[in-house]
């Protein structure tokens, strides 16, 4: 059996700031650090790669619900109108860490031509008939993507996955279109939901399945806008724009749809939020 952790980091993995500091532990018995300096917080041990492989290797479900895959899609249209905002004209995406390429299916359908990546080659190999895709897999520094310069890197909902967040935001600049974005999605550490029950999982009152929001089954990094933009900056980018990414109900009347997505959503931290950004 492989160990399931690696060394425990003595330095933020983000800034590498040696101001670090035990923050929390929880119901998985995973324990997250805090970093002073950029805010990041971090799963300290970290779980090791021969574990995640194996965790990833089952990742995608084949059994989606079409609730599931409604769901998605219409979080793929949210994203993709705020996209539009800094990125109207439509040319080459890449969907970075794809998952079931929901989120690829409707970029395609809006105009966008859409090649994509996961890590599992089995997972991506069928999605790749199923689409009729360029969809590529395996260790990402080992891709060659030729001369291929791409308008739009869509990440959602992935960094929080990765050890190294900085070395892949790196490599995206060598195949980001100098007037292309990036756009990243990713959980809120800070939601108000997770800080105030933090604070009773703190304070005793609340004792079951402690910490459950870090979802540390796969998240390793727990970001809010101020760690993301942190990490950001020091990989290169400039920020256009932050804002809370409300998750979207299909089935909504369109009047508490805009409500949610345009009042509730900008008035409290919300579940999750989405940064665009491009190259300085
Ligand atoms: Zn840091």
């Amino acid at each position: 059996m492989p160990e399931k952790y690696d060394k425990k980091y003595d330095a933020c993995p983000v800034c590498h700031s040696a101001s670090i500091y035990h923050y929390h532990s929880d119901f998985r018995s995973n324990d997250i650090y805090k970093c002073n300096s950029c805010g990041l917080q971090f799963m300290n041990p970290v779980y090791s790669d021969a574990y995640l492989e194996k965790y990833y290797a089952g990742y995608i479900s084949p059994e989606y619900t079409q609730k599931t895959l409604d769901e998605q899609y219409e979080v793929a249209k949210q994203n993709f109108s705020v996209i539009n905002r800094f990125k109207s004209k439509k040319g080459k995406m890449l969907d970075f860490g794809m998952g079931n390429g929901t989120y690829a299916q409707c970029a395609r359908e809006l105009g966008w031509q859409v090649s994509g990546y996961d890590v599992d080659c089995a997972t991506t190999e069928s999605l790749a008939k199923k689409l009729d895709m360029d969809i590529r897999c395996g260790n990402f520094d080992d891709i060659d993507w030729g001369d291929t310069r791409f308008d739009l890197i869509y990440a959602h909902h992935v960094i929080e996955h990765l050890k190294d967040p900085m070395q892949r935001l790196n490599s995206f600049q060598n195949i980001l279109n100098d007037d292309g974005v990036l756009y990243i999605g990713v959980p809120n550490i800070s939601a108000w939901g997770s800080r105030f029950k933090y604070f009773l999982e703190k304070c005793g009152i609340k004792k079951s399945k402690i910490g459950k929001y870090y979802d540390s089954e796969h998240h390793i990094l727990y970001f809010n806008p101020r760690s993301l933009t942190k990490l950001l900056e020091l990989s290169g980018y400039k920020v256009l724009y932050t804002c809370n990414a409300s998750k979207p109900k299909p089935y909504q009347n369109p009047v508490l749809k805009f409500l949610r997505q345009n009042i509730k959503e900008k008035m409290s931290a919300g579940v999750a939020f989405l940064i665009i950004a491009e190259k300085i």
